[in-house]
């Protein structure tokens, strides 16, 4: 459902350019669970961020579901692929501090055409989905790293993306809170959403294929859940 063509992403100009990501050629299958891994400053954001309709390529293509995000969508196109497709999760959370965690999952529901009680009720499932409908009255510097991580994830579900992309989204958090926070994304994808999530810890086995990313090259995908 996302293929990436011949994808290349340079950054700079002359002598300093960069090729952060480098003729990427590879389809990520609906429902699939994919770990993108490779050493600091490898592209794994800058190829998740091309996926995620976030960076236009400097040539190449990525499709969604038949769609060419970057040659058949403007800006608002991509804004609405964005909404109705995909979830992100970031690293250091992102949370707006003087919302609570309620105020926070609710954000993204403001451009829907949904009720105030439609919204309640999925911003109250998307809680409830990570375990933290208790915490919905804190603000995110009265949680704990993993509970804002939740709400984080939270607020990236409460739309019903089909997508749920995460770029290293247990950095931030010590290595019990990880483990959780690693469960729940598998959970996630058992309930049938496609996950990509970038970590620069191979340690992390387990569910889903892994995707090697070295010097903007992918390099190794395995298992064959995820085609060349
Ligand atoms: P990773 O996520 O694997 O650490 P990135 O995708 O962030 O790697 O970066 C890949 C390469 O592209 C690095 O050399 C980085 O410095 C460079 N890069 C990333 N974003 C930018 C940018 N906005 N401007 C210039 N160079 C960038
Ligand atoms: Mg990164």
């Amino acid at each position: 459902m996302i293929e990436c063509r011949n994808l290349f992403k340079t950054f700079g100009l002359a002598e300093s350019q960069v090729e952060a990501v480098r003729n990427v050629n590879l389809t990520i299958p609906k429902g699939s669970y994919t770990k993108v891994v490779g050493p600091s400053g490898s592209g794994k954001s800058t190829l998740l961020n091309l996926m995620a309709g976030l960076l236009h390529p400097s040539s190449g293509e990525v499709i969604v579901d038949g769609i060419s995000l970057y040659e058949e969508l403007d800006a608002n196109g991509l804004a609405r692929f964005r909404r109705e497709y995909l979830g992100f999760v970031f690293q250091a959370f992102n949370l707006i501090p003087y919302l609570t965690a309620l105020e926070n999952i609710l954000l993204p529901l403001t451009p829907t055409g949904e009720s105030r009680n439609a919204k309640l009720q999925m911003a109250q499932e998307a809680l409830n989905r990570v375990g933290i409908w208790d915490r919905r009255t804190h603000r995110p510097g009265e949680l704990s790293g993993g509970q804002q991580q939740r709400v984080a994830i939270a607020r990236a579900l409460v739309n019903q993306p089909e997508i749920i992309m995460a770029d290293e989204p247990t950095g931030n958090l010590d290595s019990r809170t990880r483990g959780e926070i690693l469960d729940l994304f598998g959970e996630l994808n058992t309930a049938g959403h496609t996950l990509l999530m970038v970590t620069h810890d191979e340690s992390y086995t387990g569910q889903g294929a892994v995707l090697h990313i070295q010097d903007g090259l992918v390099e190794t995908l395995e298992p064959e859940a995820v085609n060349v």
